[in-house]
């Protein structure tokens, strides 16, 4: 069995078959430096990874495997956004196999009754935002006494000034012997203090030491002027057989317009900011993983960690502040093994800006040129012919009949016309040649 890597690491036959299920066969490298040791040592770790390579699953498992349930939240997990939290409580769920482990989402914008209720009953896992969490500390409705394992799930964001204060409040109602376990694909110069002032000791386990974007994503820039980027946009869109990715934008503002901008030429998008209520930013993202969205323009904090399988892209519309947002942005593809592409575009007075990101990360990001609307044509072509010719030998017998029954009515030509009407609408005609 090639699960045997798993059980190799220590872990028992029912996670093991339970990852199995799961259709994981072998563990990531972060994976095998952790699992083993969190499930034997007592001691605090910080892990760093790149993105995508399955971070959650390297703490979540051997914390599934140490837990006795007893009722009362054992490992509290810390995550920056509410996403994110939903995202890996829905992990650690899809990992637990059958093991009787309750595990209790907590973040704003949730209903806070079901809330109440959740936490009422028994709970061994915890994952939230600190925001909430705090909450439920200050009304006492979370105790957290009890706790053995603190998860600091994207590291770095959480040890940033905007949250330190939020989690180091959470920190000192933890007992002082729980194991503090920090996970991030980044790891600035500047936080090292931070890490040193909570962690006791951290093991450091570093798969790669370098920031460094995954080797599975192509990079490339695109030269622009600035009022051309919308338009430049649409034609990197264009010009991809299947585009499925995330454009990022640099606020809440240029998500607005961007979306807006391609929701008018009649794409498929929508956008994500921190302005949108809890419920709506769930909806969209549950219609971006469905694909019945394809494009989904959001900020930074919106879609830090996310996980959506498949991305074939990521367009940076606006660039990254820093080296590290350029490494979280262009993670999320190229994960779990598949390819991506990611581009960037670049007026001219963000070029320096690009050269300082690309030295930073070491990455081989390549110049581009703007698709011509000859290669557009060809693509949307071969799009339409593949997407039609696909499903010539998939017609049931009912779909020829009434295939004669039309071509008994009007000329072939015209009819198959009418059809790739209604199928691709007028953005077909981009694929013309006049
Ligand atoms: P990270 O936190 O490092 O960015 P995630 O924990 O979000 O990565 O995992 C990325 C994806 O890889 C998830 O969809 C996860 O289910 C998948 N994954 C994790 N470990 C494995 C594995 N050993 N084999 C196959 N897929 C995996
Ligand atoms: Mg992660």
């Amino acid at each position: 069995m090639t699960t045997s890597a798993f059980a190799e690491l220590g872990l028992s036959p029912a996670l093991v078959s339970a990852l199995t299920a799961k259709g994981f066969t072998k563990p990531t490298p972060i994976q095998a430096a952790v699992i083993p040791r969190l499930l034997s040592n007592q001691g605090d770790i910080f892990g760093q990874a790149q993105t995508g390579t399955g971070k959650t699953a390297a703490f979540a498992l051997p914390l599934i495997e140490r837990i006795v349930p007893n009722g009362k939240p054992q490992a509290i997990v810390l995550a920056p956004t509410r996403e994110l939290a939903l995202q890996v409580c829905k992990e650690i769920e899809s990992l637990r196999g059958n093991k009787k482990l309750i595990i209790a989402p907590v973040y704003g914008g949730q209903g806070m009754r079901e809330q109440l209720r959740a936490l009422k009953g028994p709970v061994d896992i915890v994952v939230g935002t600190p925001g909430r969490i705090i909450d439920h500390l200050d009304r006492r409705t979370l105790d957290l006494s009890r706790t053995r394992f603190l998860v600091l799930d994207e590291a770095d964001e959480m040890l940033n000034m905007g949250f330190s204060e939020d989690v180091e409040k959470i920190l000192i109602q933890t007992p002082p012997n729980r194991q503090l376990l920090l996970f991030s694909a980044t790891l600035p110069k500047s936080l090292e203090r931070m890490v040193q002032r909570y962690a006791k000791d951290p093991f450091y386990i570093r798969m790669k030491a370098e920031l460094h974007t995954e080797s599975l994503t192509e990079q490339w820039y695109v030269d622009i002027k600035e009022p051309e980027k919308v338009q430049v946009l649409t034609k990197l869109i264009d010009a991809a057989t299947d585009f499925y990715g995330v454009i990022f934008c640099r606020t809440k503002m240029e998500v607005d317009s961007v979306n807006m901008a391609l929701h008018k030429a009649g794409y498929a998008s929508a956008g994500i900011h921190g302005d949108f209520k809890q419920s709506e930013r769930e909806r969209i993202l549950q219609q971006f993983r469905k694909r019945n969205i394809m494009i989904l323009v959001a900020t930074d904090v919106a879609a830090r960690g996310l996980d959506v399988k498949e991305l074939t892209h990521v367009v940076n519309f606006s660039l990254p502040n820093t080296p590290e947002t350029y490494v979280h942005r262009v993670g999320r593809t190229g994960r779990a093994g598949q390819k991506g592409t990611a581009i960037t575009l670049v007026s001219r007075r963000d070029f320096r800006n690009l050269q300082f990101i690309q030295r930073i990360v070491k990455a081989d990001i390549r110049r581009m040129d703007v698709p011509s609307i000859k290669v557009i044509r060809r693509i949307q072509l071969e799009k339409m012919q593949s997407q039609v010719l696909a499903q010539v030998n998939d017609c049931h017998e009912g779909h020829i009949h009434l295939a004669k029954h039309l071509l008994a009515q009007a000329d072939p030509i015209q009819i198959v016309a009418a059809l790739v009407k209604q199928q691709f609408g007028d953005r077909a005609l981009l694929a013309l040649d006049s």
